[in-house]
């Protein structure tokens, strides 16, 4: 996979894609990233990239030709059709699902912006879709763009150590996932639960399944509401809801 990304502040984007799964999934040739300045496509000597907005206001805008510059340059040693996303809290709540379309795909720009944003011609007539990574609003596009390249990455085939860890994972299968619990088993702050000790696979299993539907029950409702549970789950969904009652009612 080949990933360009269009930013003000490479060394910002690079110092961090230099870490962990996604710098060892770059070394090992998962998946490539460049990075763009808009400046080097500046028309003048000092690399101006932003002006003030036509009719006032505070802040900067970023100008067209620069972005653009940088935005076809990138799509020139990406494979055909990899579409531009424009990081931005306007767009597309990016999600579990996104990030996997995102990995099927052979490549594709990111671009981060700054200042109070873009023109909105370069979204017009370059930009194919806009992601935001949440409801709220940051200086820069970096952030946004790194996000959306860890989550795209560790989907990459063996970029996780262990490929099982990206099956069991919240929001993968659209729960959250189960609490999890590591040496030693007694502790001040109390004990692990029994069955995790069991050995008994379908038990660890059962409680998993069981605790990630409460889990998910109480934490995000509304992820439960968005789709159908299997007859086994709805049980155990059952099961766990009547547990927290009597807990409830004990105390
Ligand atoms: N004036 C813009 C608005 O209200 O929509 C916000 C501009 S913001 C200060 C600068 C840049 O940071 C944005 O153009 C975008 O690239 C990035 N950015 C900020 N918040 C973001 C978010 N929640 N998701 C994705 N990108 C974001």
């Amino acid at each position: 996979m080949r990933i360009a990304v269009v930013s003000l502040f490479p060394e910002a984007v690079e110092a961090v894609l230099a870490v962990g799964v996604t710098g060892r999934a770059r070394r090992e040739g998962l998946f490539s990233c460049c990075v763009y300045n808009p400046r080097a496509y500046a028309a003048d000597s000092r690399g101006t990239v932003d002006d003030r907005p036509f009719g006032g206001g505070p802040g900067m805008v970023m100008m067209v030709a620069p972005l653009r510059g940088a935005v076809r340059a990138a799509k020139a040693a990406l494979p055909l059709d990899s579409p531009v996303i424009f990081l931005s809290p306007q767009g597309r709540p990016f999600n579990q699902p996104l990030a996997r379309e995102l990995a099927a795909l052979p490549g594709f720009v990111l671009v981060a912006a700054r200042y109070e944003g873009v023109d909105e011609r370069f979204v017009a007539s370059e930009v194919d879709r806009e992601l935001s990574i949440g409801d709220y609003v940051l200086s820069g596009g970096e952030l946004p763009a790194l996000v959306v390249i860890d989550a795209v990455a560790r989907l990459l085939p063996s970029a996780l150590g262990n490929p099982e860890s990206a099956l069991h994972e919240s929001h993968v299968d659209g729960l959250l996932d189960c609490p999890q619990y590591t040496r030693p088993a007694e502790d001040a702050s109390g004990s692990v639960p029994s069955v995790l000790r069991s050995g008994d696979h379908a038990a660890v299993a059962r409680w998993r399944r069981k605790e990630a539907l409460r889990r998910t029950w109480r934490r995000r409702p509304e992820l439960l509401r968005s789709r159908e549970l299997d007859a086994g789950d709805r049980a155990l969904l059952t099961e766990a809801l009547a547990e927290d009652e009597t807990h409830q009612g004990n105390h």
